[in-house]
């Protein structure tokens, strides 16, 4: 991971020497993605006032954190949070790796009647047979790829279909040569392409991703920031921006710095 900072900084002063974007460094320009907001584990009541908070912002995607006791309540969570946003915002949820691929294949059986845009790490993300086997049985998209470390572990939980769709950490992928490394072996097999975290950096690495499907967004880090990452109407809006586009708010951080 520190390499990774190094490796991202250093495409970054590339980018700004040059005076243009991260996209644009790479060969592109900045290209609107739909972006989804994140629910976390919060119970039905607060899922579906999260779900209804992101919708009325625009956003077409919500992602909630499942994997409650019983299945029951799990698609208790994913019916109050569609009757917020009605039937046209895509709902993902995330199991976090907290089943066993027996008890994942099991709920799948379940959820699969619910709609959903994707499942997410259902079972432990470097048990690469589990996934594939819940990604086999389940008619609904599986998701990972959050907590795979470099181009090598993406290819490799391909080679086996571990899971149909892949959202590689920038962080973890090794910075944007990693990203570009890993998202060359996901692009030629057809899968499509999301993120995990970091909106800035990735919102410029989608922009030139083949087969990029969603953003990720998260806005924990927005107050140390001069400029986050802005979404018009749902969508990535990465452009007019230097480098990846991270300036920071320095009157924010300034009690940090010595
Ligand atoms: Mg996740």
């Amino acid at each position: 991971m520190a390499l990774a900072a190094i490796d991202m900084a250093l495409w970054d002063a590339q980018a700004r020497l040059l005076g243009v974007s991260l996209a644009q460094l790479l060969g592109g320009t900045a290209k609107p993605v739909p972006a989804y907001g994140a629910v976390g584990y919060d119970g039905e009541a607060k899922s579906a006032r999260v779900a209804e908070g992101w919708a009325r912002r625009g956003f077409t995607g919500v992602k909630a954190k499942i994997g409650y006791p019983s299945i029951a309540e799990d698609v208790a969570v994913i019916r109050a949070m569609r009757a917020a946003v009605g039937p046209d915002v895509a709902i993902m949820v995330d199991y976090n790796q907290s089943l066993t691929p027996e008890e994942a294949v099991q709920r799948m059986r379940v959820l699969d009647g619910e709609g959903l845009a994707w499942v997410e790490e259902p079972t432990l993300a470097n048990d690469f047979a589990g996934h594939a086997r819940v990604a086999r049985e389940a008619a609904t998209p599986i998701q990972a790829g959050e907590n795979w470390w470099g181009p090598i572990e993406l290819q490799h939980a391909l080679d086996v279909h571990a899971s149909d769709y892949v959202m590689p950490d920038v962080m973890k992928i090794g910075g944007v040569t990693g990203w570009l490394r890993a998202t060359s072996v996901a692009a030629t097999r057809g899968v499509r392409i999301s993120n995990h975290l970091w909106p800035e950096v990735s919102a410029q690495l989608l922009s030139v991703t083949p087969n990029a499907h969603w953003l990720e967004y998260v806005d924990w880090w927005s107050d140390a920031l001069r400029e986050p990452l802005s979404i018009r109407a749902g969508m990535t809006d990465a452009g007019g921006v230097t480098g990846s586009g991270i300036e920071w708010n320095e009157a924010a951080i300034a009690p940090f710095v010595r």
